[in-house]
């Protein structure tokens, strides 16, 4: 792949339809009007000098067809958006999503009337405790971060029931995800961060040293963010558990250990799943999620509402006897629930376990195709992503930001960058296990030859993209104080 800085779009960046108006065009050609005009409102009602575009059909349809390709999507190409886990979603979910029956099903309806609706969710708990190893499951929570607070509420009402009060803080590891110490904080814990080791590992002594009764927990994601699997993670679970605390596990990784490892048997007491992450839902433009709550027997009482049951009369909506009480409105984000659910039954256990086989697989065939051109902080097999480092390039003057927005030129949506925290020039590769060998290489490509740009015109990685309607965005402002709807410009 060479340099080439000519945009394949020779329309200019940024046009809107006023900039195509042409006085006197029109996007309709019809017979004249043979119904009388009726004299127009008088006053206010009318607006004067509105500057609307005049434009031809086929103006308007190429408008609005070129804006529908300008967002990247899974759809588009590979999104290695490290643990985002950006999949590709089969689209038979869709049609089993959009069925009739689960489509038009109200949720006030009486259970009587809703016991298909039951059954499905009562077999998705199900099967998401067999995955996991825990014993009960609420699907209640509508998104990772929602399913972490629904998970500290538990270890909270636990401690509670028990009369154990003096706990105060929750021990987050400082590979983190954000989403961790913002949980344990907004429910009213103190965090406190626990070094990674040398080989990215939870910090054994530093655990060690933080323990004592005072801590309600610790919330522990396996394989961590730096797509390490925690070795120690036995003795992790012992150590707190010696001391009374409830091991959290954020499952948002559960890509890398289905049909192959699980979380209960690694003594995680409490833990959730980003349905749209592992179970393959559409995400990414902030819509709906699920992020079902799974515990260990000791904390099945305190499950949120409504957990479904089953008897001889059918399927039921019922509250565990200590509950934390609801998440969110009526059983959670069903459309959701349906795609995984129709994941699991059309992957089934052999399937699943190919999915993670090929997560990691695909992984480390990036880390070894790419070590030595980029730095490694930890060089061991990584689990389904693998954490590389910008740092040669920095230190040539490149930093990671430019080579995320370089890969947008190549066509690839960056991978998430600066994120682990503590890697330096974080480069976060997450391919997933939709992504053929072709594929990879093709990314493996644009690595090298971003790797080699840098080496001999670093000035074009440095002001990437190129071919993008806009280039750097301010994101914390966009984030911050977003423009929802259409503005004329002055
Ligand atoms: C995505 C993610 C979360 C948060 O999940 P949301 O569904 O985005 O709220 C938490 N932890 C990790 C490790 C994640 O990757």
């Amino acid at each position: 792949m060479a340099a080439d800085l000519t945009p394949p779009v020779a329309r200019p960046a940024g046009q809107t339809l006023l900039d195509l108006s042409v006085p006197g065009r029109r996007a309709s050609s019809l017979p004249a009007c043979d119904v009388p005009l009726a004299p127009l409102p008088a006053g206010p009602l009318v607006r004067q000098g509105l500057r609307l575009p005049e434009v031809s059909e086929v103006e308007v349809v190429r408008y609005f067809t070129r804006l529908s390709t300008l967002n990247y999507s899974v759809e588009t190409g590979m999104y290695p958006l490290g643990s985002c886990t950006m999949k590709y979603n089969p689209k038979r979910h869709e049609d089993g999503a959009r069925l009739p029956g689960f489509a038009w099903a109200h949720p006030l309806a009486p259970e009587a009337a809703s016991q298909g609706v039951l059954q499905v969710l009562h077999e998705l708990q199900g099967y998401l405790a067999e995955i996991t190893g825990m014993t009960g499951v609420s699907l209640a929570p509508m998104a990772g971060a929602h399913g972490e607070f629904a998970g500290i509420l538990i270890m909270r009402a636990y401690h509670q029931s028990r009369g154990d009060t003096a706990r105060t803080k929750v021990l987050v590891p400082d590979s983190a995800h954000g989403t961790n110490p913002a949980t344990a904080a907004m429910a009213g814990y103190q965090v406190q961060a626990i070094r990674s080791d040398a080989k990215g590992n939870c910090d054994l002594d530093d655990l060690r040293n933080a323990l004592g009764p005072n801590v309600a927990g610790m919330m522990l994601t396996q394989p961590n963010t730096l797509g390490l699997f925690d070795t120690n993670i036995l003795e992790i679970a012992a150590e707190l558990h010696r001391h009374g605390a409830v091991l959290y596990g954020d499952g948002a990784n559960m890509n890398a250990l289905l049909g192959r490892a699980k979380p209960g048997a690694m003594g995680f007491d409490v833990m959730h799943l980003n349905l749209h992450k592992t179970f393959s839902t559409p995400h990414g433009g902030g819509g709906p999620g699920a992020g079902p709550v799974c515990v260990a027997p000791h904390l099945l009482p305190f499950l949120p509402t409504p957990v479904i049951t089953q008897d001889a009369g059918g399927y039921h909506l019922t509250a565990p006897e200590a509950t934390i009480g609801p998440m969110g409105g009526f059983h959670g984000n069903f459309g959701v629930l349906l795609r995984a659910y129709a994941y699991i039954r059309t992957l089934g256990e052999a399937g699943l376990r190919e999915v993670t086989d090929n997560a990691v697989l695909n992984a480390n065939y990036l880390r070894s195709r790419l070590a030595g051109l980029y730095a490694l902080k930890y060089d061991r097999p990584c689990m389904h992503e693998v954490v590389l480092a910008g740092t040669l390039q920095k230190a040539k003057g490149v930093n990671t930001l430019a080579i995320a927005k370089r890969l947008i030129d190549y066509g690839f949506h960056p991978p998430t960058i600066y994120f682990p925290l503590i890697v330096e020039e974080a480069l976060m590769v997450e391919p997933t296990e939709t992504e053929s060998r072709e594929n990879l290489d093709a990314f493996v490509a644009a690595m090298q030859a971003i790797a080699r740009e840098v080496e001999e015109s670093p000035e074009v990685v440095r002001s990437a993209p190129h071919f993008t309607p806009v280039g750097r965005l301010d994101e914390a402002t966009a984030a911050r104080k977003p423009y929802l709807r259409w503005r004329p410009s002055e």
